[in-house]
């Protein structure tokens, strides 16, 4: 349970330039590295002290993932590219429009400023339970507090679910997935498995 609030645990920052370097970090610490992009959602893990990584690796100086490029079979868009930016560029909005709306649904400006899409599609589950520390399925555990008719899980998705009943939170990855037809994960309708 998260008892000690806005206060971070330490960990040992990194500060990559280039995505061969974080890359090599992420791989040399596994499970023990936490990516930072925007902050939006890792900061409120590391805040509730739920999320304890020893290394942090913080992307903002890898100038390879930002932006938005054209390539032959479409466009790139880089994983540290804002969401305010995709609002925005002219070739998304004309060829691929429902993710520029998509990324335009996305909390406020100030949210969209500072997130990237990179951060959107990975950020984590925002279940009560799992978000304040209860050992459940997506934590490791073997329970699913959500899944009961007591359980606090407005907005979770009861049918089709398989343990986990958390849908997942992103405008932009429910976009992605819903052109997949027959895949079940990462929609903001089903449960992610
Ligand atoms: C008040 C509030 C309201 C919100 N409302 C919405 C909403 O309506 N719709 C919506 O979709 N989202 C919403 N969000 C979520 C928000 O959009 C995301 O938290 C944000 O987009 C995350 O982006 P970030 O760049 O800040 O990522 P971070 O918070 O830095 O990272 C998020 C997660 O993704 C991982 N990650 C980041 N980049 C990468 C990468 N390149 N490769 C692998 N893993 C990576 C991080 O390790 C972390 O686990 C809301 C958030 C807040 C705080
Ligand atoms: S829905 Fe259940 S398994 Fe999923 S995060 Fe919440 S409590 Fe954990």
């Amino acid at each position: 349970m998260a008892v000690i609030r806005d206060v971070m645990p330490a960990f040992e920052l990194v500060q990559p330039t280039s995505a061969a370097e974080a890359q090599k970090i992420l791989e040399q610490n596994g499970s023990d590295a936490l990516i930072l992009a925007g902050g939006m959602d890792s900061f409120d893990w590391l805040k509730d002290r739920i999320k304890r990584p020893k290394v942090v690796v913080d992307l903002s100086g890898v100038d390879e993932l930002k932006g938005v490029r054209t390539v032959a079979d479409g466009i790139e868009i880089g994983a540290m590219t804002t969401l305010t930016e995709i609002v925005n560029n002219e070739t998304i909005k004309q060829k691929y429009g429902l993710l520029a709306q998509a990324a335009e649904l996305v909390a406020s400006p100030q949210i969209r400023n500072q997130g990237t899409i990179g951060g959107n599609v990975s950020q984590d589950a925002r279940c009560w339970y799992y978000r304040s520390g209860w050992p459940c399925y997506r934590a490791g555990g073997n329970i699913c507090y959500a899944d009961d008719p007591d359980g606090r899980n407005r907005e979770h998705a009861i049918l089709h679910a398989d343990r986990c009943v958390a849908v997942n939170p992103s405008d932009s990855a429910s976009l992605d997935c819903s052109r997949c037809e027959g895949c079940h994960a990462h929609t903001k309708r089903r449960a992610c498995r």
